[in-house]
């Protein structure tokens, strides 16, 4: 091939790459999804009932937390700072994705998990203690995203991890073939540890059987099961095993596709146990969460001072709505050694800077987000200072639904001049359907700077 041609062929590849996912090209990334969300089919009413506000952002985003754990979220060139590529959402502070997981891959901090047997058995018994804690003490969403992680190590045990050219091919066609009708789930112990060691036994098992399973059709593709992981265990893709599936794949497709399904399927049973034992483990019936007390400031590090060393303050995030702009910046500002210190108090604000069309924001994460009951009423304000601004700035409340998408949001008067530090205000009533309300800061087209500082939320009256 030509250079050119090369050139051509290797963008476009990196382009698919980043249309279809990194997961899912290098895991189980849709098979995550359809197996939780059939766990969740499977339980009892009771247990469905416990789980179901979080039921869908279990299928749809916890369990593919230990996949979103990477370093390169939020930043640019894809994943691999290629300069063609847009830049990643920043998925990972937006659910603070590295606090469920236990392990911060920029600060590298904390103990994390390879996605492969034999470290899954303890990963499964880890987040499976985490997930009852924290629903234990009431916190139903921190438990939901336990249980997301500890799916998703139960997962990528029956997809052999630890034999990535199956690992990497190995998908069902269709997320249909995921359901094992009439399955009852059962308990896997009386007390946590109990049940979370027998969890760590239902995985080992679990990986036994999706070897055996796919045992003769390798051995019949010329690379016996054990053969395979000893060369795997050298090197990660090897050619005479990524021959072997490759082979199959060709020569065998349904049989190799039914051993996905059947694989995909025995996952589903353990997680559909798994998930039942956590919640009979919790209370019942389910706490509601405590109310909001009235009068006090809820934002979680509402003048960013706080920051765990990564320089983005704790419990905020960018919100990037052009993944495409190169210029946009979002700083934690740090107030300098001039007259002039663009924070309102302490020494730190966040800063918006050449902002394009489209927007940029700092947002709270949801972990910090408020829990809100419909009816209440919240006043936010926040402190803005602008410089050289061209664009238009505002605050805003934004109220979600269990599926945290935005059900109303109460926008703060817009900001076009230039100007010194001023208050602005908002108000909002929590709409039927919403239950979460989160903070956002905004600015777009704005070729100049914007500072924003002390931000407030407070439960009001009326
Ligand atoms: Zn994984």
């Amino acid at each position: 091939m030509k250079i050119r041609q090369f050139k051509f062929v290797y963008i476009f590849f990196l382009y698919v790459l980043f249309v279809i996912g990194i997961e899912s090209t290098y895991g189980w990334s849709g098979e995550h999804n359809g197996i939780t969300a059939a766990a969740v089919k499977l339980l009892p009413s009771e247990d469905r009932n416990y789980i179901a506000p979080e039921a869908s952002m279990l299928a749809k985003e916890y369990c593919e937390f230990p996949d979103q754990n990477w370093p390169c979220m939020g930043e640019w060139g894809g994943g691999n700072a290629d300069p063609h590529l847009p830049r990643f959402p920043d998925t990972r502070r937006e659910w603070d994705i590295s606090f469920y997981c236990g392990w911060d891959p920029v600060l590298q901090k904390g103990k994390g998990y390879p996605h492969r047997p034999p470290e899954t058995f303890t990963a499964v018994q880890h987040y499976f203690g985490k997930a009852v804690e924290a629903l234990q003490a009431g916190r139903l969403s921190d438990g939901a995203r336990f249980i997301g992680v500890m799916f998703h190590y139960i997962q990528d045990s029956g997809a052999f991890p630890h034999v990535q050219p199956i690992h990497r091919s190995f998908h069902t066609k269709s997320l249909d073939v995921i359901h094992v009708d009439g399955y009852v789930p059962h308990s896997l112990g009386r007390t946590k540890e109990e049940a979370a060691a027998a969890l760590a036994e239902r995985v080992r098992d679990l990986v036994d059987w999706t070897e055996k399973r796919l045992a003769p059709l390798l051995a019949d593709a010329g690379v016996p099961i054990d053969e395979a992981k000893k060369l795997c265990a050298k090197e990660l893709v090897h050619a005479r095993v990524a021959g072997a599936v490759a082979k199959l794949h060709t020569e065998k497709p349904a049989e190799f596709e039914s051993a996905a399904c059947d694989c995909a399927n025995e996952c589903l049973r353990v997680c559909a146990d798994a998930l039942h034992t956590v919640l009979t483990l919790a209370p019942h019936p389910r706490p509601e969460p405590v109310p909001n007390a009235p009068d006090i400031n809820l934002v979680f590090n509402p003048s960013f001072e706080e920051d765990d060393g990564d320089r983005v303050p704790d419990g905020w995030y960018v919100g990037w709505l052009d993944l495409g702009d190169r210029s946009g910046r979002a700083e934690w500002y740090r107030a300098g050694t001039h007259w002039d210190k663009p924070v309102k108090t302490g020494q730190r604000s966040v800063l918006l800077l050449w902002v394009p069309d489209k927007g940029l924001e700092w947002r709270q994460d949801w972990r910090h987000a408020l829990h809100v009951n419909d009816g209440e009423n919240y006043q936010g304000t926040v402190w803005i200072k602008t410089r050289a601004a061209t664009g238009t700035t505002w605050f805003a409340l934004q109220s979600c639904d269990t599926a945290y998408q935005p059900v109303d949001s109460a926008k703060s008067e817009i900001i076009k001049k230039d100007g010194d530090w001023q208050k602005l205000s908002v108000k909002l009533r929590v709409p039927k359907g919403a239950c979460w309300l989160r903070v956002i800061l905004h600015t777009e087209g704005n070729s100049g700077a914007v500072w924003f500082d002390d931000v407030e939320v407070v439960k009001t009256a009326e």
